[in-house]
């Protein structure tokens, strides 16, 4: 029997160029039963030598980076955010190669303190099978962020990338042979069927992607009594205090909001500014919005790149369409321009914001700033928190202590003080997803480690055991 492909457009000229032959359960159920065996052999020849495993792989993707790069290149529309991402795969092999020996737990025996006839020792057990599935906004990323540490502690990865950016995930075969691990590390394609027949056959399951997909993935997960790492969306505020710098505050608004084109779970999607800064401050942002380039028709120019996924576009421009209907001005960007078959926007500055507009409360993941005045701390941080989303947010204020105050009092699991999205940049932080964002431990931090071990426990009697007539009602 054929089986039937799935097209895959490019996202610069909303051509099917490319596809895909979705995998079938039978055949994850094979690959499944492969790597199992394979991970015998990856768990018990130790941890320094998947650690040399792990660096040959960097090795071989700095090697041929060049063809993964271009084949990102075309699944996402971007050059620059293509090479960072691809030069961040390998940096984040490399650091997690060097820290994983320093976070390994110590296998020894230690004493018992209430009972000390008693003593336990603890082995760390790896998930021998972790499936990772992730989502299109950021595809070699957030393929590898929860592969690798799962890898380093003795597992198998087994990734289904996105459906709409699968290309990188063909051009990493020659790559992953290259480096020696095909058996313990695969990719395979195919949509959320796939996805969902995925979760069936691995351990533990890491997903990137929206809240409703994540329900999905929890349900399965629950079903099959896995754990579920879930790593879901955000609308991330950033509160601008009225002593902030209003030209740089404006900067950090523009760049947090519109990055990638606003593509990624770390956004800042609403900025509240104070009355009394806010004219000057909406100044200051349209002006620096209207000198933002579009990566068209020159993908090496400019900042802003297509919507990867082009029907990202239509779910933007009805929360513009539903925003100006209830208020909001438009001061520069707006329409969704069609250039050459893909689909494009300029930041869209959208001020007088309001909470009963879905741009306020609904992930946009589009590159548009809304902009909501407030008159005091506790009113803007109310409207903070006043989402289903707590995956992170964002304080500009006078200083570092000033904004980290404030930053208390959103529920959201990572602040950035001072600046905003830093979870984009920054690793070493454990920090978990609040409320719809997500559930799971870190995936950032030791806990990005530790996660992918269960603990089993030897509880060893120095003494006599106890006989059931110790246990006798009298
Ligand atoms: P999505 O939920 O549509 O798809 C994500 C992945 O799930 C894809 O690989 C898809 O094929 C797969 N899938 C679909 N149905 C499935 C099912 N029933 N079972 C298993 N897998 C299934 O998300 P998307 O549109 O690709 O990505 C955008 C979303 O990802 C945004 O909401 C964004 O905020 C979120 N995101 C979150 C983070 C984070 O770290 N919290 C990072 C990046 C993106």
């Amino acid at each position: 029997m054929t089986q039937t492909k799935l097209d895959v457009i490019n996202p610069r000229t909303g051509k099917a160029d490319y596809q895909i032959t979705p995998v079938r359960r039978e055949q994850i159920e094979q690959f499944a039963k492969q790597m199992r065996v394979a991970q015998r052999n990856w768990l018990s020849q130790g941890l320094s030598a998947r650690v040399r495993a792990i660096l040959s792989l960097a090795d071989s993707l700095e090697k041929n980076k060049a063809s993964v790069i271009s084949a990102m290149e075309i699944d996402t529309g971007r050059r620059m955010l293509a090479e960072a991402e691809v030069m961040g795969v390998i940096g984040n092999l490399r650091a997690w190669a060097g820290r994983a020996p320093q976070l390994m737990p110590k296998e020894e025996w230690v004493q018992g303190q209430a009972k000390p006839n008693f003593k336990h020792q603890t082995d760390w057990v790896p998930y021998a099978l972790v499936g990772v599935i992730s989502p299109w906004n950021f595809p070699i990323t957030l393929s590898f962020i929860d592969a690798i540490p799962a890898m380093l502690a003795g597992g198998c990865a087994l990734i289904k990338p996105s459906e709409v950016t699968p290309r990188f995930a063909d051009a990493l075969t020659p790559v992953i042979a290259e480096a020696g691990m095909e058996n313990v590390l695969r990719f395979i394609q195919g949509g959320g069927e796939t996805g969902s027949a995925l979760i069936d056959h691995v351990d533990c399951v890491c997903f990137t992607g929206s809240v409703a997909t994540g329900r999905k993935v929890a349900m399965k997960a629950a079903e099959n009594l896995i754990p579920a790492n879930l790593e879901l969306g955000g609308k991330d505020p950033l509160i601008i205090t009225e002593d902030a710098d209003i030209d740089a505050a404006a900067t950090l608004a523009l760049r947090s909001s519109v990055l990638a084109t606003g593509q990624a779970c770390q956004s800042i999607e609403r900025v509240y500014v104070p009355h009394t800064i806010y004219s000057d401050f909406i100044e200051k942002l349209t002006e620096k919005a209207k000198a933002v380039r579009l990566n068209y028709p020159d993908i090496s120019q400019g900042e802003i790149g297509p919507f990867i996924f082009n029907k990202q576009a239509d779910i933007v421009a009805a929360q513009i369409k539903d925003a100006l209907s209830k208020g909001a001005t438009r001061l520069s960007g707006g329409h969704i321009l069609d250039h050459g078959g893909g689909r494009w926007l300029e930041p869209t500055v959208l001020a007088n914001g309001t909470h009963d507009m879905d741009v306020m409360r609904e992930e946009t993941f589009g590159p548009v700033i809304p902009v909501m005045a407030y008159d005091t701390i506790e009113e803007a941080i109310n409207l903070a928190n006043d989402t289903e989303f707590g995956l992170s947010g964002g304080v500009f204020a006078a200083n570092i202590d000033a904004a980290h105050v404030i930053g208390k009092h959103i529920d959201a699991g990572a602040i950035s003080l001072m600046d905003a999205a830093l979870t984009g940049q920054y690793f070493e932080a454990g920090k978990q997803s609040f409320k719809n964002s997500g559930m799971g431990p870190s995936r950032m931090g030791a806990n990005g480690f530790l996660r992918f071990f269960r603990q089993k426990a030897y509880i060893a009697n120095t003494i006599a055991p106890l006989t059931l007539a110790d246990f006798s009602e009298g």
